[in-house]
């Protein structure tokens, strides 16, 4: 399956890691088949650059994959769509964009998953790496596709990849030398089904690793717990709760490798026990990839924070504003709200994606000065709610953010964690988290 010199190989999804894997096929002497839902027109300027490579784009049936070879999937695409099964009936191999990377990328991997917390733990890994002078690239959903990092790729050069369950389901060479698993809450249903079925696709990124790698592990969630008893990997522990060994954990406001101090908890510039979490998970990858202590320290201190993640926006008459828009679950808003002592104007809403808001009752409770309910989950949030916070419906961010300029006192905050995807109103998470900024800035 390597040689893929002669193969006909049938691309689905073509935005970027798709094109990517077009790109790659082609270089290696393969013929690509370009698929997708949307027609050349829907494309963009996807579909003149497959012209001028002479790549035909078919439309997404079972038809269309009829005298392909392998298949591979970008990152966006289900691996049960119907589409599939009769290829799969005719043992046609079905791989994704990362197992088709993998062959060709040179270099050990760092691969990052979990439910939250996977781009900003990836990003700082990266910059732990960069500023200790450990060579490196970084890429996967943060933003370069694997495929797309192979040219760039070296031996000696770490490779830090930021990884989703769907990647993961279809691996079966690839292997990360330091596997990272953050958390695993339920996340995805929608495409995963089960929980069960979720927690197995993340599984997969430790299943392929051997007895010289290394997974790192939050020993604060059951899941990772499990996945650390099953794998032939070397475990290594983070925990916000309780001293762990050998690994990370947080004690009397304070950051322990190895059971020696690394960094006060008051110097990490991000907010929230979770970002400690994804600060001790950074710096267990970042060592093993032999980064020292004190370049881990002094590198956790100069990190930016990713964009739409707690992001402090502006203080205007003392009341702070933070976008949270990548909250799109009701796990990370509960994170947000707990990286705040209270006082909150807490923007909630958006697309709904069968969650359930009821685990937001008790910290809206004890925090919130109000929820502001915008979107099409609105009705469903306020039931679920239950008069857990006084609610304000306001349709639209514009108006939420007007009403809670409007309302809200020195010492509060207005915070952006609306639990739900963006699709309803926005094209996407950063898209709901620059309006809100752009708001927040005319106020
Ligand atoms: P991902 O790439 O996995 O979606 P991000 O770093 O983009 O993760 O963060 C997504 C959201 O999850 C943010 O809103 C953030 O507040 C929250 N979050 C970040 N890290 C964690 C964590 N370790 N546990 C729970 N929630 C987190």
């Amino acid at each position: 399956m390597k040689r893929l010199a002669g193969k006909r190989v049938a691309v689905i999804g073509m935005a970027r890691s798709g094109m990517a894997a077009v790109e790659l096929v082609l270089r290696h002497g393969a013929s690509a088949l370009a698929i997708d839902q949307r027609s050349a027109g829907q494309l963009g300027d996807a579909a003149p650059r497959l012209q001028s490579w002479g790549v035909a784009l078919r439309p997404q049936t079972a038809e269309s994959l009829r005298d392909a070879e392998l298949v591979v999937l970008s990152p966006g695409v289900p691996v049960d769509i119907p589409e599939l099964e009769e290829a799969r009936g005719r043992g046609l191999p079905v791989i994704g964009e990362l197992e088709l990377a993998s062959w060709f990328l040179q270099g050990p991997v760092i691969g990052i998953t979990g439910s939250n917390g996977k781009t900003t733990t990836t990003a700082l890994t990266g910059h732990i790496l960069r500023e200790g002078g450990v060579p490196v690239q970084v890429g996967g959903n943060i933003g370069t596709p694997p495929a797309a990092m192979i040219d760039a790729s070296r031996p000696e050069q770490w490779n830090v990849l930021e990884l989703s369950s769907f990647q993961l389901e279809t691996i079966r060479e690839f292997r990360a030398r330091v596997s990272v698993v953050l958390n695993v809450t339920p996340d995805h249903l929608d495409r995963h089904h089960t929980f069960e079925h979720y927690a197995a696709a993340k599984r997969r990124l430790l299943e392929t690793q051997t007895a010289d790698d290394f997974a790192v592990l939050n020993a604060d969630d059951v899941t990772c717990v499990d996945y650390g008893a099953s794998t032939k990997a070397r475990p290594v522990w983070f925990s916000s709760t309780r001293p762990v060994t050998p690994g990370l954990f947080l004690e009397g406001g304070r950051i322990y490798l190895d059971d020696e101090p690394l960094i006060e908890a008051a110097e990490v510039p991000l907010r929230g026990v979770h970002n400690l979490e994804n600060v001790m998970a950074a710096s267990a990858a970042a060592r093993i990839a032999g980064g020292s202590r004190g370049a881990i320290a002094a590198a956790i201190r100069t990190f930016p924070g990713v964009e739409h993640r707690l992001e402090f926006v502006r203080e205007i008459g003392g009341v702070a504003y933070y976008n949270d828009s990548k909250a799109t679950n009701v796990d990370a808003t509960h994170k947000a709200l707990d990286a705040f002592p209270g006082g909150l104007w807490v923007i909630l809403g958006g697309k709904d994606k069968g969650s359930d808001y009821t685990a937001l009752r008790e910290p809206l409770r004890r925090k919130a000065r109000a929820v502001l309910l915008i979107g099409a989950a609105a009705s469903k949030i306020a039931e679920h709610l239950n008069g857990a916070a006084p609610v304000i419906r306001c349709g639209t961010i514009d108006e939420a953010v007007r009403r809670a300029a409007r309302a809200a006192v020195p010492g509060e905050v207005v915070l952006l964690a609306p639990a739900c995807a963006s699709f309803d109103q926005f094209d996407s998470f950063e898209h709901r988290g620059r309006v809100f900024k752009e708001l927040v800035n005319r106020l």
